[in-house]
């Protein structure tokens, strides 16, 4: 990776070539000159392209390009003399290549070389994920250390200590690119990593949510090249890749912090205000202004300076940043962080600004909001009455996340039990497309479901079998494969490595032979689950019919031209035997329905037999 730093101690004119840049702060101390993107493409979608140029006292400097199909359109200048936001237009018929940024101050003549590159072809339509995804999460520090030579790096703050979580564990993106052929044969399609970007913080830099450099890979997780050969690696397999946005908040080691692009680039408070953390004040139709306010404007986390969004330069700063990334890392989708702690009309507009670019990248959205109701109403083409659109194709079920994490210790009843499972999806008459919805057990923030269940064996698999066959599409945490352990309602405990992702691993669970019994059982059952969804169209996107539970057993089918499948979730302690006269409606074309997972055919009509705290898969048939 370049950045443009050119020194202005010269008093003559001269071009400066991109060189690799120490830290833009030098920028600074340096009398030198930053400029980003580091970079831009020709032929986007949008011709208009922000350059922010920063350097001392550089607002007073004339700027003047003079390359056919490249023209200024508006030198845009804020309370800081320190930045020139320059907006150019780059015509279709503007060449790749350098071209160059003249600036001019009295007899003081600078050059900056500037680089368009070709896009990738297609790159526009790149295909996104959908509900046809079985998608994978990491936070890269804790998954595999692939190379220990980044493990700390001179310059930033924090190096790995792997004696405290809270710190930095050293893993990395060249971990994840080793093991991407063990995600492909899990089943896996999909790979949503938590965000790379630049974390020069003082303290719990590892989950790099406080990005200190927008157009850098931090140096201890791998390079920005990394990043592509991640995301072509992922591609060889069937992986997209799909990128952790955070709109909210940046990093307090940003260099913008020691001297802010304009007044109200942040969120400013006389003392430290935390947000309300009340999404509810979206949705409520009696909210007040001040709760909305405290919502939006107030902090996520002290360490995280709150953006504002709002500020028309650093919207089309930030949208560039991750357009930026999609064009150069070649991603397939996006995740943006804490949707709704920003103000609801600017973050939609700001994601409709991306897919203008990628009209058909799917989005999903942080949402974590406690009932179906509100979740739906983040989810775009759903017929809110305000006119609201998020402009987020997919939202995150956080409700049935809880009951896959309760339902199965709970005695059946009228509301309880797998009641929850059938009350929660008669309720999905609230959403606009169910397909779209992202079904998880855990994920970096929430107590790991091997914690829920206790570590038992059979409640965890009725919780995969669940996920992987309910409407929507499932989202796997690394080590919930292997029931990987935690610490309830703590951070760090949502994050432990995967064991043997580190060379002094005592073990490796990456294979089968360094995994325990019930690892193995797990990790093969989720496997068989994954794949069989993959492979089959009917678990994507087949209607869903769900009958009411009777007897502590909750049956539900998903069909499609092709295929039926049936579900038979038997919460009970205690064998039970089907009486399936009821299911008529679905089962009149079958005779037997075979165990996807150990081809073992079940005759329909004589009823089913199914074992205690077990769920059975069936794809239904006949014999021959
Ligand atoms: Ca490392």
């Amino acid at each position: 990776m370049k950045k443009l730093t050119i020194t202005l101690a010269f008093l003559f004119s001269i071009t400066f070539f991109a060189y690799p840049q120490k830290s833009p702060l030098q920028g600074v101390r340096g009398q030198g000159i930053t400029v980003e993107p580091t970079f831009w493409w020709t032929n986007m979608h949008n011709p208009a392209l922000q350059l922010m140029i920063y350097g001392k006292n550089i607002a007073k400097w004339d700027v003047n390009i003079d390359v056919p199909g490249i023209s200024v359109v508006e030198k845009k200048l804020t309370d800081n003399p320190n930045y020139i936001f320059l907006y150019l237009n780059i015509a279709k018929d503007a060449k790749a290549g350098y071209f160059n940024i003249e600036l001019k101050n009295g007899r003081n003549k600078q050059t900056i070389q500037y680089e368009l590159k070709n896009r990738v072809p297609n790159s526009a339509n790149r295909e996104s994920f959908s509900e046809k995804d079985n998608v994978y999460l990491i936070m890269p520090d804790r998954f595999a250390n692939g190379n220990q030579m980044n493990d700390s790096i001179k310059g930033y703050f924090q190096g790995a200590n792997r004696s405290d979580l809270a710190f930095r564990q050293g893993g990395d993106i060249e971990g994840m690119i080793q093991k991407i052929p063990y995600l492909a044969d899990l089943g896996i399609t999909a790979l949503w990593t938590t965000p790379l970007l630049d974390n020069n913080d003082t303290q719990y830099s590892y989950h790099h949510y406080g990005a200190t450099d927008y157009y850098k890979i931090d140096p201890r997780l791998g390079t920005n090249d990394d990043y592509l050969r991640l995301s072509r690696t992922a591609q060889q397999h069937g992986i997209k890749l799909i990128i952790d946005v955070v709109p909210n908040h940046c990093g307090g080691g940003h260099w913008w912090v020691k001297d802010l692009p304009a007044k109200d680039w942040f969120n400013v408070w006389d003392t430290y205000t935390s947000s309300n953390y009340r999404m509810t004040a979206w949705t409520d139709p009696h909210a007040s202004e001040a709760d909305r306010y405290r919502l939006t404007h107030g902090w996520f986390a002290p360490n995280m300076p709150d953006l504002n969004l709002s500020n028309p330069l650093l919207f089309d700063y930030l949208k560039q940043a991750y357009i930026f990334w999609i064009e150069r890392a070649e991603i397939a989708g996006m995740r943006v962080d804490t949707y709704p702690y920003n103000d609801l009309k600017t973050a939609s507009a700001f994601i409709q600004a991306i897919r203008d670019e990628y009209p058909r990248m799917n989005v999903v959205g942080e949402c974590w909001v406690k009932t179906p109701a509100e979740i739906a109403y983040y989810q775009s083409g759903n017929n809110n009455k305000d006119g609201f659109d998020s402009r987020l194709q997919s939202v995150m079920d956080f409700v049935l996340k809880d009951k896959l994490q309760e339902v199965f210790n709970e005695k059946e009843g009228w509301e309880t039990g797998t009641a929850k499972f059938y009350s929660h999806f008669a309720q999905d008459f609230v959403y606009a497309n169910t397909n779209l919805v992202m079904n998880f057990v855990d994920n970096h923030d929430i107590d790991r479901l091997s914690i829920a269940v206790k570590n038992d064996v059979k409640k965890y698999k009725m919780a995969l079998a669940m996920l992987t066959t309910v409407r929507g599409y499932p989202q796997i945490y690394y080590g919930t494969e292997i029931m990987l352990e935690g610490i309830p309602g703590d951070y760090q405990g949502h994050r432990f490595t995967f064991p043997g992702g580190w060379a002094d691993d005592k073990r490796d669970a990456f294979t089968a032979d360094g995994r325990t019994a019930d690892e193995n059982e797990i990790f093969d059952y989720l496997k068989k689950l994954l794949n069989y969804r993959k492979d089959n169209p009917v678990l994507q996107n087949g209607k869903m019919t769900q009958f009411i539970p009777e007897n502590g057993v909750y049956v539900f089918f998903r069909n499609n031209d092709e295929k039926t499948v049936m579900v038979v979730c038997n919460n009970n302690d205690e064998k039970a035997v089907l009486d399936t006269k009821r299911f008529h409606e679905r089962l009149r074309d079958y005779e037997i329905g075979v165990d996807i997972i150990s081809r073992t055919p079940h005759e329909l009509k004589d009823g089913v037999e199914i074992e205690g705290k077990t769920v059975l898969v069936l794809e239904l048939g006949h014999w021959l």
